[in-house]
């Protein structure tokens, strides 16, 4: 039994749909999946049921860009309840902020002359949380640009003639939205950020556990998250990072993450909701 914890959907830059994701899954034989759709939680409710028709489980799932000490990270959260207003509210901003980056990026783009809108964009991408890949495919839909690497390469990669920086959150910030939402921290692909000195600062801050095991991990890097994650105590997860077709084949199977590596997940949660309950009653008997 295996899970893939790290995919993404057409609710933000990946390319399969809700039922194309369900179904990819259980083509390949995993039990569970989680969806980690950047800034936000929109194919949450539809993913689960396309899970749930096919027999697989589900875990709603989001991932948040942070920094920590100037470095960029990425942060997993896992269990969120997809429902709760204060999340929405908050996803909601940082979805904003990602609006109207696309909108800077066209304005820049204008200002090469080509001619892009913001709405088309907006249009293509079809979600509350577009980034550089819908303006790429954009680019390509319109004829500017042959293909999405092409895109990347002339205009959106960093320090190209349409790129923005991207706001990014505090690490501390993203790890204590996670928690007020009901669910696990856990920072994703450290061996794509450079960033090991943030572990323990993260760690203080409340990380609950790091992404060991993904699809650009070379095995001696798993090998490495993984005694790191147990010299922190922390809990271990691995994904593909699946974003569909968006670049070139898709990841999804290439990380078969063993199902006990769930199950202490799920024992975790189960204590956080255990002492959430407890907490109020606690301070009434007080
Ligand atoms: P954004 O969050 O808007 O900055 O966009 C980042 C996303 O762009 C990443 O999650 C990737 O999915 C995608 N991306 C980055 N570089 C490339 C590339 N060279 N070709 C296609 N997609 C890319
Ligand atoms: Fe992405
Ligand atoms: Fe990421
Ligand atoms: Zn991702």
């Amino acid at each position: 039994m295996v899970a893939d914890l790290h995919l993404h959907s057409q609710y933000s830059d990946g390319t399969y749909t809700a039922a194309e994701l369900a179904e990819e899954a259980r083509k390949h034989g995993l039990k569970l999946i989680a969806l980690t759709d950047h800034d936000t939680v929109e194919g949450c409710e539809s993913v689960g049921a396309e899970c749930r028709s096919r027999g697989l489980e589900f875990i709603p799932g989001v991932e948040l860009t942070a920094e920590f000490a100037g470095d960029e990270l990425h942060l997993l959260g896992y269990f969120v309840d997809m429902r709760r207003p204060e999340l929405l509210a908050e996803l909601a901003k940082y979805q904003l902020v990602r609006q109207n980056r696309v909108r800077e990026m066209v304005a820049r783009l204008n200002k090469m002359s080509i001619p892009l809108t913001a709405d088309a964009v907006f249009a293509l991408a079809n979600c509350r949380s577009p980034g550089r890949p819908h303006v790429g495919r954009a680019l390509v839909k319109a004829g500017v640009c042959t293909n999405l690497d092409q895109a990347f390469e002339r205009f959106l990669k960093k320090h190209r003639p349409a790129w923005v920086p991207k706001f990014k959150m505090s690490a501390e910030a993203g790890i204590a939205l996670i928690h007020r939402a009901g669910g696990l921290a856990v920072m994703a692909h450290p061996g794509l950020n450079h960033c090991d000195e943030a572990i323990p600062g993260m760690v203080a801050a409340g990380l609950d556990g790091i992404e060991c095991f993904h699809s650009k991990h070379s095995k001696a890097t798993s090998a490495f998250y993984l005694e790191v994650a147990e010299c922190h105590g922390l809990l271990v997860t691995g994904g593909s990072d699946c974003h569909g077709m968006s670049k070139g084949k898709p990841t999804m199977g290439q990380v078969r993450l063993p199902y006990a590596y769930i199950e202490k997940l799920y024992a975790r949660v189960a204590e956080i909701s255990k002492s959430a309950v407890k907490g109020p009653e606690a301070e009434r008997s007080a």
